[in-house]
């Protein structure tokens, strides 16, 4: 059994102890047990620490079967004698932050709201809790965050006892402990009784700040997020440039962004609508010409056509259209070469006597393509294979 200096002490930065074992996994990663450790390993929520031993980095701390394995990054030469271990601190000191954050702003939601927490997840820049509710107001939320830095600001004692479940009876624990024995009490005094193996600062004010971020609904509760300590500096920070950049694009001081950026999606919004306006009546006078250049073609139609580089079909679709409303007895076909694609639409007015689906296949056969419609519109396409000029002559010998 390795001897466990983080719960003798969670501020031991530094370490002298001894190999017991070295050995591979079933991956082949090697790892050592030593026989005095003050790495935590994963577990409680709380992610391992990193650092080194003897010079050599160790890359996680797993608790496996009651071994704490300190995998390496490089195997041992010499696993005799004394060796110096060394845990980074700056990583183990922002989650015993967030770690004790965290079971202040769970009893500041108990306490203010009766919302217990069900779980916890310590990320790389945010942590969640999940409550066991459906919704939290923007009102409840602050009320936790407010109890909770209060709490931090009375630098209460954060203490851990060692108890069997008998002795745990006594205090009003949030959960009942999933052992009966070597049960691990954190408690803040008056204020929250966990049974946890986290690690744990002397004193709440360590935890600096603490605060929610966001929250949505997760299954059947609320996730929340939020953070702690050195965290919270950091997303102030973050968040503090982004704002010094939407000041400089939106011209606009902090307090009056949101108008600022409304202002400016519905102005758009406006825009967009004017300029489909003009594109319409933009179409309406395209097919106003096309009109005036119809070929006679027998006594019941004229015929129109053109062949385009580079136009959306959608775009043809409407000006067939306007085209066959204004000009009953109208057989217009368009083609548009699209990169290494031909598009066509053909449309026909009343008065034509003309099934455009049955002369249809005779034309997508021309460019290894497909499509359909009905018996006054079709719209398809295929290969470039010939231009769009000269489909168009196929089309038009088809039809005469
Ligand atoms: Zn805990």
């Amino acid at each position: 059994m390795t001897r466990k200096l983080y719960y003798e002490d969670a501020y031991i930065k530094t370490f002298e102890t001894v190999i017991n074992e070295q050995r591979q996994d079933n991956d082949g990663c090697w790892f050592v047990l030593l026989d005095q450790t003050a790495f935590y390993p994963t577990g409680g929520g709380q992610p391992c620490d990193e650092g080194t031993l003897n010079g050599v980095p160790v890359t996680n701390v797993e608790e496996v079967n009651g071994e704490i394995r300190h995998y390496i990054e490089s195997k041992m030469e010499d696993t005799t004698g004394s060796i110096k271990g060394e845990i980074s601190w700056n990583r183990r000191f922002d989650h015993m932050q967030q770690h004790a954050g965290q079971h202040i702003l769970s009893a500041a939601f108990a306490e203010t709201c009766g919302y217990e927490t069900i779980s916890f997840h310590l990320g790389k820049e945010i942590l969640t809790i999940d409550l066991a509710v459906k919704k939290i107001t923007e009102e409840e939320a602050v009320k936790a965050e407010t109890l909770a830095n209060i709490i931090i600001g009375e630098a209460r004692q954060i203490q851990t006892k060692w108890m069997t479940a008998h002795e745990a009876a006594d205090y009003p624990l949030r959960k009942q402990p999933s052992v009966s024995e070597d049960i691990r009490l954190v408690i803040i005094p008056d204020f929250d009784y966990n049974g946890c193996g986290g690690t744990h600062p002397h004193s709440t004010s360590e935890v600096g700040a603490i605060k929610i971020l966001d929250w949505e609904k997760h299954k059947s509760h609320i996730r929340l997020q939020f953070v702690c300590g050195r965290r919270v500096l950091e997303q102030l920070h973050q968040k503090n440039k982004v704002i010094k950049e939407l000041t400089a694009i939106l011209q606009a001081p902090q307090d009056k962004m949101a108008d600022a950026a409304q202002q400016l999606i519905e102005r758009m919004k406006f825009q967009d609508k004017q300029l489909e306006e003009t594109n319409h009546q933009l179409l309406e006078y395209e097919a106003d010409a096309l009109i005036k250049e119809a070929k006679p073609a027998g006594e019941d139609s004229a015929f129109i056509s053109k062949a385009y580089q580079n136009r959306p079909i959608k775009e043809l679709q409407t000006l067939a259209r306007l085209i066959i409303t204004e000009k009953e007895d109208a057989v217009v076909f368009f083609v548009a070469q699209n990169a290494t694609k031909l598009q066509l639409v053909g449309a026909k007015g009343k008065m034509p006597d003309l099934n455009l689906k049955e002369i249809a296949p005779g034309i997508f056969s021309k460019i290894d393509g497909k499509g359909g419609g009905k018996e006054d519109f079709i719209q398809g396409g295929g290969e470039a294979v010939l231009s769009p000029e000269d489909l168009i002559g196929h089309i038009e010998k088809l039809l005469l």
